[in-house]
C-alpha cells in the first residue's frame, strides 16, 4: 500500500506525467464483465473490460432456461437409452448398471452419436477390486466418439490409419448389439473438437475422473439423473467424506465440477427429474459412475 505522496513521487517518473500528477479515486467493478453489452459499457465508463464468456456468477440464467427448452421435449427419449443400454451390460456381466448415451442436436434434429454401458468388469477378477476404471460408460461413449472421427478423417484423407485409440483397457469397441448399431453409422458432423457442444444423457452423476474428460473433451451439455452424493464430481455440495461406505473409494470432496469458471467455459449440467419413467438403477453408493 502506497501513500498519495508516494503514490504521486513513482507516477511522476513516468514519462509525460512529469508535470502535474493528480490523483483521484474512481469505484471500478470487483468482478469481471458478466455479458458482451457489459463488457462493453464498463469499458466506456470504468477502464477497458472483455467479457471472457466466463461468468463469474455462475451460467446466465437466459442461457439455461434457453438450454432446458432445447432438451425439454426428448430428453426422456435419450435417458430410456442410456437405461436400457446400462441393463444391458449389467445383465451381459460386463459392468455396473450404468449408461452413456450421447447426442448430437442441430437445428432441432438429434442424432444418437455414441451409446455406452458400462464394462469395468471385463476381463476383471472382481475380488477387491473396483474394476477397470477406463472402462467406465462415459469413457467408453466419449472414446466411441473419437473413433468416429478417426473413421471420418480416414474416409477424406482415404489413408489407412490404425484405429490407434482401439486399446483395450478402453473397451471401446461396441459390446452390445445397441452400441454397435449406434457405432456404425456415421458422425453427423465429424469437423469439430471430440464432443464439443454434444449432449451426454448419462444414468449416474459421473465420477471425478469422468467429469474431468467430460470437460476435457468439450462437452456442451450433460444430464444425468441419480446423484452419487459420496464419488459424483458434478455436484457442489459437501459430500460426507467421513461416510463410512467411503472407506477405500477416493472421492466425497464435492468438486462441484458441472461449473467451475476457472475450468468450465460452455458446459451446463442438469439432473433429470424422471417422474417414474424408467426404473430405478441402484448402486453401491461407495462405487465410482
Ligand atoms: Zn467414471
Amino acid at each position: 500500500m502506497l501513500s498519495r505522496e508516494e503514490c504521486a513521487k513513482a507516477l511522476s517518473t513516468v514519462e509525460g506525467l512529469e508535470e502535474e500528477v493528480f490523483i483521484r479515486s474512481v469505484p471500478v467493478p470487483l468482478l469481471a464483465p458478466t455479458s458482451q453489452i457489459q463488457a462493453a459499457m464498463w469499458s466506456q465508463h470504468f477502464w477497458p473490460s472483455v467479457y471472457r464468456k466466463n461468468n463469474p456468477l455462475g451460467p446466465h440464467p437466459a442461457q439455461v432456461s434457453r438450454s432446458t427448452e432445447e432438451i425439454r421435449n426428448d430428453a426422456s427419449i435419450w435417458m430410456a437409452l442410456a437405461h436400457q443400454v446400462a441393463n444391458q451390460t449389467h445383465a451381459a456381466g460386463y459392468g455396473e448398471p450404468i449408461g452413456a448415451c450421447i447426442v448430437h442436436r442441430e437445428e432441432g434434429k438429434c442424432t444418437v452419436v455414441a451409446l455406452a454401458g458400462d464394462a469395468r468388469w471385463l476381463h476383471q477378477n472382481k475380488m477387491g477390486s473396483t474394476g477397470n476404471p477406463m472402462a467406465h460408460a462415459v469413457l467408453r461413449a466419449i472414446s466411441m466418439v473419437a473413433q468416429k472421427l478417426v473413421r471420418a478423417e480416414n474416409r477424406k484423407t482415404e489413408t489407412k490409419m490404425m484405429p490407434i485409440l482401439e486399446f483395450e483397457a478402453f473397451q471401446d469397441n461396441p459390446l452390445l448389439d445397441d452400441e454397435k448399431n449406434v457405432f456404425e453409422q456415421d458422425h453427423p458432423c465429424p469437423d469439430g473438437y471430440l464432443c464439443h457442444g454434444l449432449e451426454l444423457y448419462l444414468t449416474h452423476e459421473p465420477c471425478v475422473m469422468c467429469s474431468m474428460a467430460i470437460l476435457h473433451s468439450r462437452m456442451g451439455k450433460v444430464i444425468f439423473r441419480h446423484r452419487m452424493p459420496l464419488t459424483g464430481g458434478l455436484c457442489a455440495e459437501d459430500r460426507g467424506c467421513d461416510h463410512p461406505a467411503l472407506k477405500g473409494a477416493d472421492g466425497g470432496r464435492g468438486l462441484g465440477l458441472f461449473w467451475r469458471r476457472e475450468l468450465n467455459w460452455s458446459l451446463t449440467a442438469w439432473e433429470w427429474e424422471s417422474g417414474g419413467c424408467e426404473r430405478p438403477l441402484p448402486l453401491d453408493q461407495a462405487a465410482h459412475a
